[in-house]
């Protein structure tokens, strides 16, 4: 039979579901018994496209020039990952902080007619005259995609007449609501156009560590920390990283990442090509989920009683800490909202600090988010479960029923409705590992210490929505 291969398409694997209301004792029952559904929204407000989180995930790339070849509007919302890049630069300090070389083709009424070939020939051309970069991406778009330019026959034949890599990316708006697709699309390029199943000799204790633009560089560096504390050395991919490190993926012993939807069908992949196992469990949020996670890539690579003197020393240190955060937190109701590595690890953490779960928004749901609710059904009552991606009215609605006493998640709306929020897409403070989880705790305490900003917040802005909507249905839009 032939191979299947994966398209980067993230609702072509089986069970895995992305519009939903339900409720966390129900979605649990509901998956076991194999009666979860696709469904659909008939009305949607602000879905993540994945021409983004392609762009987001390579975005730092050094030496790098990215070729939007869309209308001009697509890349409006790179504007995250260009702050992102830009605080990471500073972190890593950089005194002169650079924006990334973002060209669009700007595809118009004319393309539509007549072809968008020329616009991205001419592009790439520019590109390489201004910058002489080593790496140029080439981005589909929906407008792309539906006029049908051949972005592989137009790349291919450019990369006969330059030596900077040429990759082309399939990441059509439409191809997916699952905004994560387009980190698979990222990473099938680089397989296909980089690694091109080429084996590197081993490199001894040279692990593969993933991570998406959202890792501040404090996470960095706890990752580090702790993989080197069981003698691990790291090759950080793709954020901050460059055409050579790319090129040294094969040659790592094992592959693991930081978040559970970035990179996971990519180790698949260097399993499959380049026989590198990977660990993929958790996002290290929290001290249950770091403990895993550390477990886990410490499994694969034959040092599990190494990894258990570690996290022993690791406990002793931080648990009198987190006792004294958790007297500031217990009992106290959170709704959480994040990606689905972020949510769910979000969610596990403030276990930690005795909190009590009352709602939980995340974009996709399938045999993963499975064994993560099993364990939050667990510890906490019934919840609310919302799978979307953004979304934001049925979130507001929700949130403002719920009346938690803590937000967290992306803060936007929640913070207009007055609730003491914190941001846990934080790529500017730690958040990972044994020190993120203190720090992180400490934030969620302060803002409950001091509600005010959101306070006056809410009582100077209006969110756009009827005073009749938060009486309605949160998920009356949802198509069963
Ligand atoms: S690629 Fe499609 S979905 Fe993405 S921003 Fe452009 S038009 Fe919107």
């Amino acid at each position: 039979m032939a191979e299947v291969i994966y398209s980067g398409v993230r609702e072509s694997r089986p069970g895995r579901v992305n519009d939903l209301g339900t409720t966390g004792r129900q979605v649990e029952q509901d998956f076991k018994k194999g009666c979860l559904k696709r469904a659909d929204r008939s009305f949607a407000q602000g879905l993540q496209c994945q021409q983004i989180n392609s762009m987001a995930a390579l975005m730092s790339l050094e030496d790098s020039v990215f070729v939007s070849h869309s209308p001009q509007g697509c890349v409006g919302c790179s504007i995250m990952a260009v702050d992102m890049y830009r605080v990471g630069q500073a972190h890593r300090g950089i005194k002169n902080i650079k924006n990334p070389r973002i060209i669009v083709t700007n595809i118009d009424q004319k393309s539509v007619v007549f072809g968008g070939e020329e616009k991205l020939r001419e592009s790439v051309k520019l590109a390489v005259e201004r910058y002489h970069p080593k790496l140029i991406f080439v981005y589909a778009s929906c407008a792309s995609g539906i006029i049908g330019d051949d972005i592989d026959a137009i790349t291919a034949d450019l990369q006969k007449e330059f030596d900077s890599v040429i990759v082309p990316i399939h990441c059509e708006g439409f191809k997916s609501k699952i905004c994560a697709s387009g980190f698979d699309a990222a990473f099938i390029a680089i397989n296909k156009y980089i690694l091109k199943k080429e084996k590197r000799e081993k490199e001894k204790g040279l692990v593969n560590l993933f991570a998406p633009t959202t890792v501040s560089y404090a996470d960095q560096l706890e990752m580090e920390r702790m993989l080197k504390a069981i003698d691990i050395k790291v090759n950080y991919i793709p954020f901050y990283s460059s055409l050579e490190k790319i090129k040294r993926i094969p040659a790592a012993e094992a592959s693991t990442s930081i978040c559970k939807v970035f990179a996971d069908e990519f180790m698949k992949t260097l399993w499959e090509d380049y026989e590198i196992p990977y660990s993929h469990t958790v996002m290290p949020i929290g001290i249950r989920n770091t403990d895993k996670w550390f477990r886990g890539i410490a499994k694969v690579l034959g040092k599990e009683d190494e990894v258990e003197e570690i996290i022993q020393k690791e406990h002793e240190r931080i648990e009198p800490l987190v006792k004294k955060i958790r007297s500031k937190l217990q009992g106290k109701r959170v709704f959480i909202c994040g990606g689905t590595g972020r949510s769910f690890a979000a969610a596990a953490l403030i276990d930690d600090f005795g909190m009590e779960l009352v709602g939980l928004e995340t974009p996709t749901y399938d045999e993963d988010a499975q064994v993560d609710i099993e364990y939050l059904n667990n510890i906490h009552k019934d919840y609310v479960v919302d799978i979307a991606n953004m979304q934001p009215f049925e979130q507001v609605n929700l949130v403002n029923k719920l009346k938690p006493d803590a937000f967290i998640g992306v803060p936007e709306w929640a913070a207009k409705l007055g609730i003491p929020t914190t941001h846990v897409l934080d790529g500017k403070r730690p958040t990972m590992g044994y020190d993120g989880l203190l720090y992180l705790g400490n934030k969620i305490a302060e803002q409950l210490q001091n509600p005010g900003f959101n306070k006056k917040l809410a009582q100077h802005v209006k969110l756009p929505y009827k005073d009749s909507w938060y009486d309605e249905d949160a998920f009356k839009y949802i198509e069963k």
